[in-house]
């Protein structure tokens, strides 16, 4: 079962990487097939299997020999390997589809912000009226605690942004609406917190060794990803492990 979710996932990963790669750049993202971003030669089928034809490429194009992206195989494997690693933790029921979704939002946010500095606004409609499908469906616990999450997220990022003048992109303040919408009150907050933690530490250290430019400003979209996954999976147990100093 675990290897037919990886695969299947590492197909919806490069599914995921063309509406993160197309819907920033106003392309359809039916048509036409992918080609090469240097050459633009349609890629072949072979060219089109997740991971293994970048591997077997050694990721370069066939045909130009171009460098590929490696954002493609990175957000292949991190769905694959997220998608499996839900599956483990939560097995068949509807919360696993409410999983799968956040799973996939992060990765489309992830390559459309490290490629365009960017979180269309298409995107973060189509999933807010899945989300609140799947949160009428499958209800946290109050019920409000969504339109609760959802408000404080929304207007909490809004008043950083009015009051740090910019420093937070209008894709991030609806973003955090959204994860509200997933995860109550209390995931809303701590995603935010531990988005800004990672922010702060993997910034910090790409300042250091010289991967991220000063005053070029680095897309806060990955970190509010990684934060709203840890705390979906382990929310509750780093907040009960941080009231176990307190008490
Ligand atoms: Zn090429």
């Amino acid at each position: 079962m675990l290897i037919v979710i990886f695969l299947y996932a590492l197909f919806l990963g490069s599914f995921f990487n063309v509406v993160g790669m197309r819907v920033p750049a106003k392309k359809s993202i039916i048509k036409p097939r992918s080609t090469c971003s240097n050459c633009y030669r349609t890629l072949s089928a072979i060219e089109l299997i997740p991971l293994i034809s970048y591997m077997i490429q050694g990721g370069k194009c066939r045909h130009c020999k171009a460098q590929l992206s490696p954002l493609y195989p990175l957000g292949e494997l991190l769905t694959a390997l997220l998608f499996v690693f839900a599956y483990k933790n939560i097995g068949w029921n509807m919360e696993l589809v409410i999983a799968w979704t956040l799973i996939s939002l992060m990765i489309i946010i992830f390559i459309s912000d490290i490629a365009y500095m960017l979180i269309p606004d298409k995107i973060l409609i189509v999933y807010t009226c899945l989300i609140i499908l799947e949160r009428l469906i499958h209800p946290l616990n109050p019920w409000w605690d969504s339109l609760l999450g959802g408000a404080i997220g929304f207007l909490l990022l809004l008043a950083i942004a009015i009051v740090s003048k910019g420093g937070m992109g209008g894709g991030d303040i609806k973003l955090f609406g959204v994860i509200g919408l997933m995860l109550g009150l209390k995931g809303v907050l701590l995603s935010f917190f531990m988005a800004t933690l990672f922010g702060a530490v993997v910034g910090g250290i790409g300042l250091g060794i010289g991967i991220f430019k000063k005053k070029k400003p680095i897309p806060f979209g990955p970190f509010i990803g990684a934060g709203a996954l840890v705390t979906y999976f382990y929310g509750q147990t780093i907040i009960d492990w941080y009231f176990s100093f307190l008490t």
